[in-house]
C-alpha cells in the first residue's frame, strides 16, 4: 500500500511541498514540547505552542495512587468559592425557546465591566410553553443570577459574557445559553472552543442545550459554546496575543491579557457551576476518540466520571492553567471532554458527545431520558504515547478505535528522497484512542496514543 503510493512521484511531490508549507508550525510545535509552563511568573511573547491536553497533559501526570487517602490532593470541598456579587440589580432575562431561529445579537454598547446587559430579544417571543413545573418532583428551583442577569426557574435564555479587553466600541459579547430549570439541582457548565479552532464542541453544546426542556429540567445548565470567539474567528487555536488560554486559568485580573479573559469567564461564570465539562478536540492534526481527560486521583472526579456512557476515559492529573484543573482546584468536579479532530466537525464524534452529556444530566438526576439502551458504562483507560524516530512523512495502516497488539506495526514514516521506510511497532497491547493523521513527522512526533484498558483506581 505504502509502495503504490511512494511510486506516483508526480502526486507525491504534490502532497509533498504542501506538507512541508505546514512544517513550521509542526516543527515549532514539537520543538517546544518540552518547555515547562510557568504561566504565572513568565511573560512570554513568543508562541506558546505546546502539545495539546492531548499528548503533553497525558504524559506528565502523576500516576494513579493505589489508595485514596494516601493522595497528594484531597477532595475540595464543593462550592467553596462564592461568586463575585453583581454590582448592580439584576434584570430578568427574556425567557427564550433556544430552538427557535434567533436574530444577530446587538452589538455591545460601551459599557463599565460588571454592568448588565441583555441581548436584544424583541423577536424572540417564545410560545409559552407549559410553564408549570412537574407536580411530582420535588422543590422548585431559585432564580439562576448570571452576569447580571436573573434567569427564572424553568426558562431558558441567551446571555452575553465580555471579558472586557477589547477596544469597547467594537466589543463583542460572547454568547452564554442558560437553561434554568424548573426544579432544584445542580450546575452542569459546558464550555468548548477555548482553543478556537476546536469546533466539534461548538455543536455538542448547540445539541445538548437545544434539546433541554426547562420545565423538565432539575438544576440549570450553562454553555458557552465559543469561548475563544477571536481565535474561532480567525481558525486559530490562540488568543490574538498567540497565548494559549488554557494555560491561564483562573487567570489573573491585572495580568495579561488571557490571563484577564481567564479570570472573567472564571469569574463570572466558573465559579457558578458544580460540575464542568471543558469540551477540546485533538490539535496539531491528531484526531481522538471520543474520551475524557480526569484526575482519577480525586475522588469526587472519579465518581463524576461514572455519569458519562460510552466514553473512554483516560487519567490526567491535568497541567496548572488549564480550566479544568483551576476548577477543580476550586471545588467544582470538572472533566475535559476530546472529540475528534480540529477545523473539523464530525458528526459521529458530535453524537457521542452529546449523548454521553445526556446519560451525565441523567445520572445527575437533572433529566430522565426516554431510551437507554443496556446498560453502558464508561471505559477507562491507561495510555502511552507511540513517537517516530524518525522524520519523513506519517502513512498510518491502523484506524482510530482499532484494536492492536504489542509490536503490531501501526504505520510507516516514509523519507521522501531516500526511500527509506521506519515503521512504527505498537508498544503494548489495546486500542488506539488517538492518533495522528497522516502528516510530515519529525523524530519524536507522538504519533499513536494507545489506551490499555484498566481498573477505576481504588476499586
Ligand atoms: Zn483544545
Amino acid at each position: 500500500m505504502l509502495l503504490s503510493r511512494l511510486q506516483k512521484p508526480a502526486g507525491l511531490s504534490v502532497t509533498l511541498c504542501l506538507y512541508l508549507l505546514a512544517l513550521p508550525a509542526n516543527v515549532l510545535a514539537e520543538s517546544s514540547e518540552n518547555t515547562q509552563q510557568t504561566q504565572s511568573s513568565r511573560e512570554i511573547l513568543l508562541a506558546e505552542l505546546a502539545e495539546d491536553e492531548s499528548v503533553q497533559d497525558v504524559e506528565q501526570s502523576e500516576p494513579l495512587q493505589g489508595s485514596r487517602t494516601s493522595g497528594k490532593k484531597t477532595t475540595p470541598e464543593i462550592k467553596s468559592i462564592q461568586p463575585e456579587a453583581a454590582p448592580t440589580p439584576n434584570k430578568v432575562a427574556p425567557d427564550i425557546d433556544l430552538k427557535e431561529v434567533a436574530p444577530a445579537p446587538a452589538p455591545e454598547p460601551p459599557a463599565e465591566p460588571g454592568s448588565d446587559k441583555i441581548p436584544d430579544s424583541t423577536a424572540t417571543e417564545a410560545p409559552p410553553e407549559e410553564a408549570a413545573p412537574e407536580p411530582e418532583k420535588a422543590e422548585p428551583a431559585s432564580d439562576l443570577i448570571l452576569l447580571g442577569n436573573e434567569v427564572l426557574p424553568g426558562t431558558s435564555t441567551r446571555l452575553a459574557w465580555s471579558p472586557g479587553i477589547q477596544i469597547a466600541g467594537l466589543s463583542q459579547p460572547t454568547p452564554v445559553l442558560v437553561v434554568n430549570g424548573a426544579n432544584t439541582g445542580p450546575t452542569l457548565c459546558l464550555t468548548s472552543t477555548i482553543h478556537g479552532d476546536e469546533l466539534n464542541g461548538i455543536e455538542i453544546i448547540r445539541q445538548t442545550l437545544y434539546d433541554l426542556d426547562p420545565a423538565k429540567l432539575s438544576g440549570s445548565v450553562i454553555g458557552i459554546p465559543i469561548v475563544n470567539l477571536s481565535g474561532f474567528q480567525q481558525g486559530s487555536r490562540y488568543l490574538p496575543d498567540r497565548r494559549d488560554l488554557n494555560r491561564y486559568f483562573p487567570g489573573n485580573p491585572n495580568g495579561s491579557l488571557a490571563g484577564r479573559i481567564a479570570h472573567s469567564l472564571f469569574t463570572n461564570i466558573i465559579q457558578h457551576c458544580d460540575m464542568l465539562v471543558d469540551i477540546h478536540t485533538g490539535s496539531l492534526k491528531r484526531t481522538n476518540l471520543p474520551q475524557l481527560r480526569a484526575d482519577m486521583n480525586n475522588p469526587a472526579v472519579a465518581e463524576f466520571t461514572r455519569g458519562f456512557d460510552r466514553m473512554a476515559v483516560v487519567h490526567s492529573s491535568g497541567s496548572p492553567g488549564m480550566l479544568r484543573t483551576a476548577a477543580t482546584d476550586a471545588g467544582i468536579r470538572a472533566v475535559t471532554m476530546e472529540a475528534g479532530e480540529s477545523l473539523r466537525v464530525q458528526e459521529h464524534q458530535i453524537d457521542a458527545g452529546v449523548n454521553s452529556l445526556a446519560s451525565l444530566m441523567e445520572k445527575q438526576d437533572m433529566v430522565s431520558r426516554m431510551f437507554v439502551w443496556g446498560n453502558p458504562e464508561p471505559v477507562y483507560y491507561d495510555s502511552t504515547w507511540v513517537r517516530a524516530d524518525h522524520g519523513g512523512i506519517l502513512f498510518s495502516d491502523v484506524k482510530l478505535g482499532a484494536k492492536v497488539s504489542r509490536g503490531q506495526v501501526l504505520g510507516y514514516v516514509a523519507d521522501p528522497i531516500t526511500n527509506a521506510q521506519h515503521p512504527i511497532h505498537a508498544s503494548s497491547d489495546g486500542r488506539i484512542i488517538g492518533m495522528a493523521v497522516d502528516q510530515v513527522v519529525m523524530a519524536g512526533f507522538a504519533a499513536y496514543h494507545i489506551g490499555t484498558e484498566a481498573k477505576i483506581p481504588g476499586e
